[in-house]
């Protein structure tokens, strides 16, 4: 015989063993033992939880011939061929795709005839909700005057979608979702009896993603069986079911959006319960709020490492962020990263962080720190972002900062000239701005305008990538990733490690906004070419180090805890 499927291999076959639906079952068994049997009985809750499971016992017991203890027998004829979906008395309907009215009518006529070997005709109708609305007519009228041998049991996970003129004449029963921790020890059962060596916390992960239903529980389980063997390591268990973080962290992120401290209390109990490692719990969450960042910034899902089913409610949730909001969420979760190593109790310490996470402002006032309490236009960035005085040279009409003009704000300039790749002759000559007679960047003093060489570029880089940073964080940022490394007549050629290559491509997307921004900061007119190289970066970088070693994050890091944190 080959593998059968858990959910059917366990499926419960006596009331006792139907898991969480004890006010079901024991009312049940109350009125078959005062011999109270109604004529429909309504079953109504979640799927996977144990309707059908329950309606088959029943069906089962109502037509043994030998029932013991309020239960069947399981080993009578009836019994077999109904456990079996052999019985000519007990027919399965599903209403998802029976829902005609022809298929009622049929329904009506069998009803006429007497059960074969049993004692009723019984009808289980799954996903009653299903049928159409003549359906539901033609059914009633059998509901009306049903034979005395006919027992209906309707399935459904929509009652309010059932007409009430049938609910009326059912005896309603509501199946609850199934606790975690119920779930959690029938999987454990399960596992003992098959001989499956797996963990409470991978048992915990499995149950978590069910969702209160024992089936889906049951078939996750089979899934990890199929791929991991009888000795299941914990990890596959998150990978086979791509589950852990995400989950949890979309749903911390509902927690901190509501500001609801028990709620994240609750989480990083579950986290605890689950026996997860706290810190690879807060990596977690810093690569949850840089995956958000990278979404927010690009808008492209198949840029991260995420399964599939994600993208969407990545999506959504990252929607619901400021992108310096995510930064500065993604910092505090760095920092705690940090010092978790030392901390003594990590308990105590999680819940002042998640506290401080569920008291989070959004940082519009951040940026006014940042520029040294001026909040508007450039007046703040006449200095570093760490006080030191300004070294840059000021080639061109432009001093920087003293045009008021805020730093995203575009130019017009001369673009014909984009799309060459070849180095451009060295220009002694003052540039040629033929295509736009409005562009009088250089016209003051045209010589100044380019004689900046490639050494005051690199000079001055950092300065001016962490004076764009102030304004535009991410743009900044990415450009203190790259150098200049060639000038060449108007081309200012910058290079990226190759590493790093996400970045350069977001960069040179926005060429014209960097151009733009030398223009102000150098007040010298270039093309900007962005390219990807070795940069001896590459040999630091782990994978394991990323959270830590990633130039971004390590950056952020710095930038903020220098100015912010404390
Ligand atoms: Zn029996």
């Amino acid at each position: 015989m080959g593998y059968q499927v858990l959910s059917r291999k366990w499926r419960p076959q006596r009331f006792e063993d139907v898991v969480g639906q004890k006010h079901v079952t024991s009312t049940l068994q109350n009125a078959i033992e005062q011999d109270r049997i109604a004529h429909a009985y309504l079953f109504t809750g979640p799927r996977g939880i144990g309707k059908t499971t329950t309606a088959r016992i029943l069906a089962k017991y109502l037509n043994c011939q030998n029932p013991q203890d309020l239960n069947p027998c399981n080993e009578c004829k009836n019994c077999e061929e109904i456990t079996a979906g052999r019985s000519f008395d007990v027919l399965e309907i599903d209403g998802a795709s029976n829902r005609g009215i022809d298929n009622i009518r049929e329904l009506r006529e069998v009803v006429k005839y007497p059960p074969s070997d049993g004692n009723y005709r019984i009808y289980i109708v799954d996903e009653v909700h299903m049928l159409t609305k003549e359906a539901f007519n033609a059914l009633l009228k059998t509901l009306e005057e049903p034979p005395s041998h006919v027992i209906f049991i309707f399935a459904t996970t929509e009652p309010e979608a059932v007409l009430p003129t049938i609910v009326s004449r059912t005896q309603r029963f509501d199946f609850k979702r199934i606790p975690l921790q119920k779930i959690i020890g029938l999987l454990r059962t399960i596992c003992e009896a098959e001989g499956i060596q797996i963990s409470d916390g991978a048992l915990t992960l499995i149950a978590r993603k069910a969702d209160g239903s024992m089936r889906d529980a049951e078939s996750l389980l089979d899934q990890v069986i199929s791929f991991a063997g009888s000795d299941i390591p914990d990890e596959s268990v998150a990978t086979i079911l791509g589950i852990v973080d995400y989950d949890l962290y979309i749903r911390l992120h509902s927690v901190l959006h509501e500001r609801d401290p028990s709620g994240a209390f609750g989480i990083l109990n579950e986290v605890l319960r689950a026996g997860y490692d706290l810190s690879e719990f807060l990596a977690g969450l810093a690569d949850f709020w840089r995956n958000l960042l990278v979404l927010n910034a690009t808008g492209q899902p198949d840029l991260l490492e995420i399964p599939e089913t994600y993208h969407e409610r990545f999506q959504s949730v990252a929607g619901e962020y400021e992108e310096r909001d995510l930064l500065r969420l993604l910092n505090l979760t760095l920092s705690a990263q940090h010092q978790f190593r030392d901390v003594r109790n990590q308990r105590v310490f999680l819940e002042n962080f998640l506290l401080k996470l569920v008291h989070f402002d959004s940082s519009v006032r951040i940026e006014e720190l940042l520029s040294g309490g001026g909040a508007s236009g450039v007046e703040g960035m006449s200095g570093t972002s760490s006080g030191t005085a300004s070294a840059t040279p000021k080639r061109g009409r432009q001093s920087r900062g003293g045009t008021g003009r805020n730093i995203g704000q575009k130019k017009t300039r001369v673009t014909g000239e984009r799309h060459q790749t070849t180095p451009e002759p060295e220009a002694d000559q003052p540039e040629e701005n033929s295509g736009s007679a409005n562009d009088t960047s250089n016209a003051g003093d045209p010589s100044g305008g380019n004689s900046l060489s490639l050494e005051e570029f690199q000079t001055s880089w950092e300065e001016f990538s962490e004076h764009v940073k102030r304004e535009k964080t991410m743009l900044g940022q990415f450009l203190t990733e790259c150098e200049p490394v060639n000038v060449s007549g108007k081309v200012l050629e910058v290079l990226f490690d190759r590493t790093l290559k996400f970045h350069m491509n977001w960069v040179r997307e926005r060429s014209d906004e960097v151009e733009a921004l030398i223009d102000d900061y150098f007040g010298r007119t270039v093309r900007l070419k962005c390219k990807a190289g070795d940069t001896g970066r590459t040999d630091k970088r782990t994978r394991e180090e990323d959270a830590e070693q990633d130039p971004i994050t390590r950056a952020i890091i710095d930038h903020f805890d220098g100015e912010i944190i404390r």
